[in-house]
């Protein structure tokens, strides 16, 4: 996996220096894979491109340094753990509804040594004190995009964003969206369409600048942010 992830980043004019840290990171989770269900790619040379690398691509395309980051449904780390092994002054809160997962990630981040890590157990939908205290929120396969606004814009500070990690066949999912991140306080301000070095697959960012406050009444509870997208 070293070697793979070690050419990505350079691909992606990133520091190959990460690498060893990110292989291990994977290794870990394919070992704790056998007895906990965190992951469908099993295959290393996989979990390296289409996990390491895919998360990685944030990095090479916006300024972390400094930035205090939530990521929603992180589930295994993903984008959250590789960001911050790549952007050592990065402060991140990885938020999930499952403790277990959440529970083998303060272990990794011991076992990667890595600092400015916080746990948060929790729905995504009831930011209560966190509300609007993040300059960038980040999801990666958690929901539809229109849901996935109402569950992650509360989070970010006005001026801060939301970058949804998404496929590039999404526009009739930005489409519908639009609603939302206007009703929410954002705005959309570039969708990313990159390469994943080392793999024919695309992948998509759709960057949300929060343009305005949330408006108190959102998020709404979980069941009518499904029944009803806004
Ligand atoms: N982001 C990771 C990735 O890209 O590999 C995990 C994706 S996994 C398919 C979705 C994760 O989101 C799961 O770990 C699930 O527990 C979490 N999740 C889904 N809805 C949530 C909610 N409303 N609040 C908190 N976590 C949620």
């Amino acid at each position: 996996m070293t070697e793979i992830i070690q050419q990505g980043l350079a691909a992606f004019g990133l520091d190959p220096a990460a690498a060893p840290v990110l292989a291990r990171y994977g290794q870990l989770l394919l070992e704790k894979n056998q007895v906990m269900n965190l992951t469908a790619i099993t295959e290393p040379a996989q979990v390296a491109t289409l996990h390491m690398l895919d998360c990685a691509a944030l990095a090479s395309h916006w300024d972390l340094t400094g930035k205090r980051l939530i990521d929603v449904g992180t589930g295994a780390g993903f984008p959250g753990v590789v960001l911050r092994v790549l952007v050592p002054s990065l402060r991140v809160t990885l938020l999930d509804s499952l403790q277990k997962r959440l529970t083998w990630l303060e272990e990794l981040s011991e076992a990667l040594e890595l600092s400015e890590i916080h746990t948060l157990h929790g729905r995504a939908e009831e930011p209560g004190a966190l509300r609007e205290r993040f300059d960038i929120a980040t999801a990666r396969a958690v929901a539809d995009l229109s849901v996935l606004c109402e569950l992650c814009l509360p989070y970010v500070a006005a001026g801060g964003l939301f970058l949804a990690m998404k496929g590039v066949d999404s526009e009739a999912e930005i489409s519908r969206a639009k609603n939302a991140i206007r009703l929410l306080g954002g705005r959309i301000e570039s969708v990313w369409d990159y390469d994943i070095p080392g793999t024919k697959v695309a992948h998509r960012v759709v960057a949300i600048r929060k343009t305005s406050s949330t408006p108190p009444k959102y998020p709404r509870r979980f069941a009518q942010i499904k029944k009803q997208p806004l």
